[in-house]
């Protein structure tokens, strides 16, 4: 189903929601940088009306899940996660309202670690073991510093890290040599696709969406794709107020 722009402000009643609305909604100016850094904020933005998850598609799943050994582990509360699915509902439960909640029946999202302006993960790990990267602003992972404390997992508020509860090696099919596979109590989340980057590719996720719902691209640059459409669309995060400066942005 699909819905305009104004459809959406309407009925979320954000239109004239003041306050509120600046904090859920952000039109960003061409020279306003997204944080204080002055190297790259890589961002995704995520169109929700392309998104075809809710009619079953998963090819922006599979292909992280392929590209970096995210094992599949039938146990839900062992599950590793790097880019799932989850109801509108969920991913936004205080941008809800009786009427979108009717609206978004049944629709899910991708989501995954927002690579957050201001990580809470990163200042509680006490082995340097999570980092945010100053030339990118990519939140990183070194598994051989992980000694599975999980302070990290407690201090994201957007669930994106997973903990290796069993060894995750015998539930990868198939395995690829490209990438390592981790060990039974490491912590581990989404990686932005550093390694593909480095060699000039976008995110594994990005590239397998056939609806071309995912763009990725430095927020800190006005003339990047993801400004373009940050500039021109509206577009929500997860939980802003928090002040972490999630760099997941999801059109509307
Ligand atoms: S979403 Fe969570 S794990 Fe990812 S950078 Fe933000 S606080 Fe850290
Ligand atoms: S679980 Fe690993 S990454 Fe997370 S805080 Fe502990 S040592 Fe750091």
């Amino acid at each position: 189903m699909k819905i305009t722009r104004k459809e959406f402000l309407t009925i979320a009643g954000l239109a004239g929601a003041g306050v509120g609305a600046t904090k859920l909604v952000r039109a960003i100016e061409p020279a306003e940088p997204m944080t204080g850094s002055k190297g790259k904020q890589f961002g995704l933005v995520i169109d929700f009306q392309k998104c075809r998850n809710d009619k079953g598609c998963e090819q922006c799943l599979t292909a992280c899940r392929l590209a970096h050994n995210i094992p599949q582990i039938p146990e839900p509360a062992h599950a590793v996660k790097w880019i799932w699915k989850e109801p509108v509902d969920k991913v936004f439960p205080f941008q809800q309202n009786d009427y979108t909640r009717q609206m978004f029946s049944g629709h899910v999202l991708p989501i995954l670690c927002n690579h957050c302006a201001d990580p809470a993960c990163t200042r509680v790990c006490p082995t340097q073991a999570t980092w945010k990267r100053p030339e990118d602003g990519i939140v990183m992972m070194d598994w051989h510093r992980c000694i599975g404390c999980r302070y990290c997992m407690a201090a994201c508020p957007y669930g994106s890290r997973s903990f290796n509860w069993v060894d995750p090696r015998p539930y990868i099919h198939p395995e690829t040599a490209d990438f390592p596979s981790r060990t039974k109590g490491v912590v581990e989340k989404c990686n932005f696709c550093e390694e593909r980057l480095a060699v000039g590719k976008q995110p594994a996720c990005v590239e397998a969406c056939a609806e071309k719902a995912l763009v990725f691209g430095d927020l800190n640059d006005p003339n990047s794709p993801v400004r373009e459409l940050l500039r021109t669309r509206f577009a929500i995060q997860r939980q802003p107020e928090l002040g972490t400066g999630p760099s997941i942005f999801y059109l509307v």
